[in-house]
């Protein structure tokens, strides 16, 4: 059970396990169903005993699970909660970040004020619905470049898109200063995948044909959202990072579509596989991958699937981004359009000699494991949105070690998804046009029972379905685990 341990921390304890710490002050609202999730993926190490006991070469020495870091969005998902940070050795457990391999959040900064945004808002919706949900977007990609891109995510292709493509959105990423890009992006967005094995559909045609995947938001929780800077936190830090009150900033939210859907299937795949025979499964269908010599091969190929998946969603941000650019220039709202930074909250890092596993929780690294990038002295940016109808921060990590350096990457449902669509879809109609929603649904244009499906839907992303984000932003300061820089607020949202 979890006890207490200080007003930001419980604890779970149990003598067979490692550590397992919660970090939630008192207003943050606490999901019991995470709890059983939570067993459920511990018994990993179960799992890994009867391996290792069946074929002891399997495992290197000393391998185990090390800790577990729960973030104050803690909720339950299907197979691992969000809001969890798993720290094994000796083994992998790619499964532990979720089918949306390489889902994250990006923030550009502009020139533009909210009154310019709100005074053509008439036009701005519209438009941003036929960019994002009406085959506004025009992404001609070649093999070459698709190949690169999985490879080697933003850097392989930058090498593989000459400047001369101009067309569509191409044009928009020439005028990206994109070594500034890379190095706001976390692991420069480009990880490395020695092949594109099984994401030959992604790959298509030799020639230039336009993209369906890249550009794609995704539905559910993911969001691009125009955002006003509302408050200035930290003015050192927001200063460095070229926040100011009043700002327009565009946020994004998104993952890795049906490229990274195909890597999570395949890692699957591998990994049933890979169990001996013989053995009981486990049954949660969680299987660890052993990094000993053995193994290696398989070890690599897992990697290669995370990676390509990460890297396909860094670039799908990085486009989903400058297609609000590219509509703000359509309008005549030239704008600067600097990255504040990108990362991904679904993915495992190496760090001395363990694997950190983040699912649904982001890098809060401070300024000493920030050496040679632009966050050398302020710690590593961190974004965590609250909803379409609250505030959004962006704070500074503190690379608080108990934390495993890692925040929360948002508010965190407290209603289930079937809770949440209880709701009145009266009231909702209400809220988004409230708070200026682009859903690929034009209401005032559809037949009132699609319009009410689809109002259903959307029930499951109303605020109320959130937790509080500022009882969040208490937990995060207050065990610090990052610092608040700017709080902001949404000014029109688009929505899968
Ligand atoms: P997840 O990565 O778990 O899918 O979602 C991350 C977080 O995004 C959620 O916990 C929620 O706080 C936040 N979020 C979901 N929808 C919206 C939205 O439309 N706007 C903003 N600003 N945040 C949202
Ligand atoms: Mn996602
Ligand atoms: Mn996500």
């Amino acid at each position: 059970m979890f006890s207490r341990i200080d007003r930001y921390r419980w604890s779970f304890q149990d003598s067979h396990l490692p550590e397992v710490t919660l970090f939630a002050g008192e207003n943050v609202a606490f999901d019991q169903r995470a709890v059983r999730e939570l067993r459920q993926m511990l018994e990993v190490q179960g799992t890994m005993n009867r391996w290792s006991s069946h074929a002891p070469e399997a495992f290197p020495e000393g391998a185990g699970l090390q800790k577990v870091v729960l973030t104050p969005d803690f909720h339950k998902a299907k197979g691992i909660p969000v809001g969890t940070v798993v720290q094994t050795r000796g083994f992998l457990l790619p499964q532990a970040v979720g089918n949306d391999v390489g889902c994250g959040m990006r923030l550009h900064t502009t020139s533009l004020t909210a009154e310019q945004v709100l005074g053509h808002q008439k036009a701005l919706i519209p438009k941003l619905r036929r960019m994002f949900f009406e085959a506004g977007r025009n992404i001609p990609m070649n093999r070459l470049q698709r190949e690169a891109l999985l490879r080697e995510g933003l850097l392989g292709l930058m090498d593989t898109t000459p400047r001369s493509l101009q067309e569509g959105l191409w044009q928009l990423f020439h005028d990206q200063d994109l070594t500034h890009e890379a190095e706001h992006t976390e692991s420069l967005g480009s990880r490395r995948a020695r092949n594109t094995l099984g994401l030959e559909d992604f790959l298509g045609q030799r020639d230039f044909t336009r993209d369906g995947q890249i550009g794609s938001l995704g539905g559910g929780n993911h969001f691009v959202e125009i955002q006003r800077v509302k408050n200035i936190l930290h003015p050192g830090i927001a200063h460095a990072w070229g926040l100011r009150k009043d700002q327009v900033v565009v946020m994004v939210h998104s993952g890795s579509v049906s490229v990274g859907y195909t890597c999570a299937s395949m890692i699957r795949e591998h990994l049933s596989r890979l169990y001996p025979a013989g053995l009981v499964h486990p049954r949660n269908q969680l299987y660890p991958v052993p990094n000993a010599e053995v193994h290696e091969e398989t070890v690599l190929q897992n990697w290669d699937a995370l990676n390509a998946g990460c890297n396909f969603a860094t670039a799908n941000r990085l486009m989903l981004a400058l297609m609000v650019r590219a509509v703000f220039q359509d309008l005549e709202m030239p704008t600067d359009f600097p990255l504040l930074y990108d990362a991904t909250h679904n993915m495992i890092w190496e760090e001395d000699g363990t694997y950190i596993h983040r699912k649904g929780a982001t890098p809060a690294r401070g300024f000493e494991a920030m050496q040679n990038t632009p966050f050398r002295f302020t710690g590593e940016p961190v974004l965590v949105p609250g909803s379409m109808g609250t505030s959004s921060f962006v704070l500074a990590g503190l690379g608080l070690r108990e934390a495993l350096s890692s925040a929360s990457h948002g508010a965190g449902r407290v209603l289930s998804r079937g809770q949440a669509m209880q709701g009145s879809t009266q009231d909702l109609d209400d809220l988004l046009r409230q708070h200026r929603v682009v859903t690929p649904v034009d209401f005032a244009r559809t037949r009132p029972d699609v319009a009410r499906e689809k109002l259903k839907e959307l029930l499951q992303e109303a605020p109320d379905a959130y937790k509080n984000i500022q009882a969040i932003m208490e937990t995060l300061q207050g065990a610090q685990i990052a610092q608040p820089v700017a709080e902001l607020e949404p000014l029109i949202t688009v929505k899968g």
